[in-house]
């Protein structure tokens, strides 16, 4: 897919749950004393622009009917690797750009209250957006000091700076990377602020991220 004028063909995307305190409060969870992840399917990805598909088996049953938002700043790795140190994190990343990531909030919710996991809430088509560009690595001095936002038809929702994440940009490419392979082009996004909540059918998503730029997606309801 391209992201602004960059081409990408990312095999997964591994995305950071409870990185940053306010968030983890507001469901409740406890604070990580490691990194959290979980890997959202390439199917979910979609660009700058396009629609976010409101799914009607969520839209239509009362038990799993909120969708939340969840804005994001996303890595974008430059090569392949594996068991890499976070002194050489730096050495693998391509760039930076704006992440949504899309949850069945409900769903999600009701699979882990049965302890099963919670796959199925996070890869409906579409619930993955990123964009509208890569900005090149050595554009951002520092990506942990990033006023990042999110707003629902004009109204904020979520206004944090990457400053507040738990656990930084090397820590997480050392840990994941402990577990497993990333490949060129894979996609890691490194959690949400606080502030996370339902999207509707009809609603106009714009997610900031300073010295990124901007992304807007429509939210509709799947036909
Ligand atoms: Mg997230």
């Amino acid at each position: 897919m391209k992201i602004g004028n960059t081409d990408i063909n990312p095999t997964k995307i591994v995305c950071i749950g409870r990185n940053y305190i306010e968030h983890a409060k507001e469901f409740d969870t406890p604070i990580p004393s490691e990194p959290v992840f979980f890997v959202k399917t390439i199917n979910s990805l979609i660009a700058n622009g396009k629609s976010i598909i409101y799914p009607r088996i969520l839209y239509e049953n009362e038990e799993f009917n909120r969708v939340d938002h969840e804005v994001e700043l996303a890595l974008i790795l430059s090569k392949k690797c594996k068991k890499i140190s976070a002194e050489d994190a730096f050495d693998y990343i391509l760039g930076y750009s704006i992440f949504l990531d899309i949850t069945a909030r409900k769903m999600q919710i009701y699979d882990r209250n049965k302890n099963l996991p919670w796959y199925r809430s996070k890869n409906f088509d579409t619930f993955s957006v990123i964009g509208p560009q890569i900005v090149p690595l050595k554009e951002i001095e520092d990506p942990h000091n990033l006023n990042i936002e999110l707003q629902i038809n004009g109204n904020v929702k979520q206004s944090s700076n990457t400053k507040y994440m738990i656990f930084k940009i090397p820590r997480l490419m050392e840990y994941i990377s402990s577990f497993l392979t990333l490949e060129k082009d894979d996609i890691i996004a490194t959690g949400t602020p606080s502030g996370v909540g339902p999207i509707q059918p009809g609603d106009i998503i714009d997610a900031s991220i300073e010295k990124i730029g901007k992304i807007r997606n429509e939210v509709i309801l799947e036909d």
